[in-house]
């Protein structure tokens, strides 16, 4: 059985446009103006004129203008909640979530930018640097490159370019050609309030990410591994930072005296929510074998319940694209044919759109495809184990560290298996938690990324150091170890770092002649 490939293509390049459809039944949905290359240059010259009045205009005077893209947000919720669940398929909640985290990330920057952004004055570590006055300067990537995935378009677009945008950058978006209409809206309410020219979109597919990559000075990047090297490669061609957040295969484990109602509630959250398609949704349980039973049949009760449909009427909704359905559909059939069961679900609905039943899976093992390769979608396969050793050698059996969960007796036992998984980031008893706290670093270890968002990193990574120096106190036209190189200006200049870099006795030592000296 070999795996399907991402076939499903909705670029019209002769007509120039994107044909978007909706997810939920498969209809037409609006036709996007497609950029090319030529138009993604010209836009990124446009973003480049304006960036230098942002910059110029200080974070006080940034703050002010995204302070009222914030406001527009608040007041634009429920047409950005239409949009973004009919474009996606998704049930109303999903994007809340999104604009909630939007607000969230511009609230904490509010606070934390001008400090952050401030010059700061660095106290000389050393004596002999003691004369020298050293202030670090933060000055912006003058044009930063956002390119997100389609699951959470809003967050992934535009939440990354809240720091950059605080941080004095002109930003450049490109949405996932599956969703991008919600984004657009956002940046039309950008130019709405009359913000500075220094945010834009441009629409396409990959080639249209590429033909961006060329033009900025910053890439951020949301998607998966494989087009994350891509974007890795090409931005090293032109020796510009990438911060790449990347795809996951997030396990949540389950030990002996856990609340085990609690943990199974989270589990169906952590592995349904979005339909199943988060980067740090639940893809893998691994639950101790005592629990095992009353976990699974909770979590079978509560999934069974769970209604497909999407706005107001569902808790799981369609597939935003339709070849994530075949993937699905591969991982489910693979993992049958090593042995697993289905317990629920396992089929796709038989209705117009990219529908797949939720899915409950057990008797897994790490042979099978969905315990190794990202799913996104909506299975969980749940994995009987012996002790916390074994989860925790399992949970780190895999190119994946983006996240993970632990539910267990104590918080003390639970901290302790936190320190020992190769993630980014642990949520003790919850999921996601991580993700709703705009002051904490959001990055993955291993093949889930480089660097991170979010956090004091997540807006300083957008700008470059520069320290300016000076001497604090006025010396002679001539420091002692610039020309001419003589003998005695040597001896001055060595004696004085002696002095200073030499220890305790080692320090008097030194000035004995050399024969006395190992006395010391
Ligand atoms: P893809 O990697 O397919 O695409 C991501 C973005 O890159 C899209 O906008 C895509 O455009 C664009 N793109 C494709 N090819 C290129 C290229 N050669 N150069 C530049 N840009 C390119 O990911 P998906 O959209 O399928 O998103 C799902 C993935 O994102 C999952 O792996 C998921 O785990 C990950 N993800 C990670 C998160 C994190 O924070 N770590 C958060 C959310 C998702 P187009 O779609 O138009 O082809």
């Amino acid at each position: 059985m070999t795996p399907p490939t991402k076939a499903f293509s909705i670029v019209d390049t002769d007509a120039e446009v994107l044909h978007v459809y909706r997810p939920a039944d498969g209809t037409h949905l609006r036709d996007v103006k497609l950029d090319t290359p030529a138009s993604v240059t010209a836009r990124a010259q446009q973003l480049r004129a304006a960036q230098r009045d942002w910059e110029r205009l200080g974070v006080r005077g940034r703050t002010h203008w995204i302070n009222q893209f914030r406001q527009w947000i608040l007041d634009n919720t429920d047409r950005l909640l239409q949009i973004c669940a009919e474009e996606g398929g998704r049930p109303i909640n999903e994007p809340m979530l999104e604009t909630t985290l939007l607000v969230e990330v511009i609230d904490y920057y509010s606070k934390a930018a001008p400090k952050l952004l401030a010059p700061k004055r660095l106290r000389p570590h050393s004596l002999l640097v003691t004369g020298k006055k050293l202030v670090v300067h933060r000055h912006p990537h003058p044009l930063v490159g956002v390119i997100g995935a389609w699951n959470f378009p809003l967050l992934l677009t535009v939440g990354d370019a809240v720091p950059a945008l605080f941080a004095g950058s002109a930003v450049l978006l490109k949405s996932s050609e599956l969703t991008p209409i919600g984004v657009r809206a956002l940046v039309e309410g950008w130019n709405e309030i009359g913000a500075p020219p220094v945010l834009d979109v441009v629409d396409g597919d990959g080639a249209i990410g590429a033909a961006l990559i060329d033009e900025v000075d910053f890439i951020q990047f949301t998607g998966s591994v494989a087009t994350g090297r891509r974007v890795a490669r090409q931005a090293a061609d032109r020796l510009i930072p990438v911060s790449l957040e990347l795809g996951g295969k997030d396990s949540c484990v389950v030990l002996s005296g856990a609340n085990v109602s609690r943990a199974a509630r989270c589990a169906v959250y952590g592995g349904f929510a979005n339909n199943g398609q988060v980067c740090m949704g639940f893809e893998r349980v691994y639950v101790q074998d005592d629990i095992y039973e009353e976990f699974v049949s909770r979590v079978v009760d509560s999934v069974r319940r769970l209604r497909s449909g999407v706005g107001q009427h569902g808790d799981v909704g369609a597939l935003t694209s339709p070849a994530q359905v075949d993937i699905i559909e591969f991982h489910v059939a693979d993992a049958v044919a090593k042995g697993a069961s289905i317990l629920t679900g396992g089929r796709r609905l038989d209705r117009a759109g990219n529908w797949f039943e939720p899915t409950v899976l057990v008797d897994v093992d790490h042979t099978m495809t969905v315990m190794q390769e990202e799913t996104f979608g909506p299975v969980l396969p749940i994995m009987r184990v012996a002790d916390a050793d074994e989860a925790v050698r399992l949970s780190n059996d895999t190119e994946f560290g983006l996240s993970a969960s632990i539910f267990a007796a104590t918080t003390e036992q639970a901290e302790g298996i936190a320190a020992r998984l190769e993630v980014g980031a642990v949520n003790i008893n919850d999921f996601l938690i991580n993700m709703t706290c705009a002051e904490a670093p959001q990055g993955g270890w291993k093949q889930s990324g480089i660097g991170s968002r979010a956090g004091t990193y997540g807006l300083l990574k957008f700008t470059r150091t520069k320290v300016v120096s000076e001497n604090r106190i006025g010396f002679s036209d001539n420091e002692i170890n610039w020309f001419p190189y003589t003998a005695a200006r040597r001896k001055i200049f060595r004696t004085a770092v002696q002095l200073v870099q030499r220890r305790g006795l080692d320090r008097i030592g030194w000035f004995l002649p050399t024969n006395k000296r190992k006395e010391h």
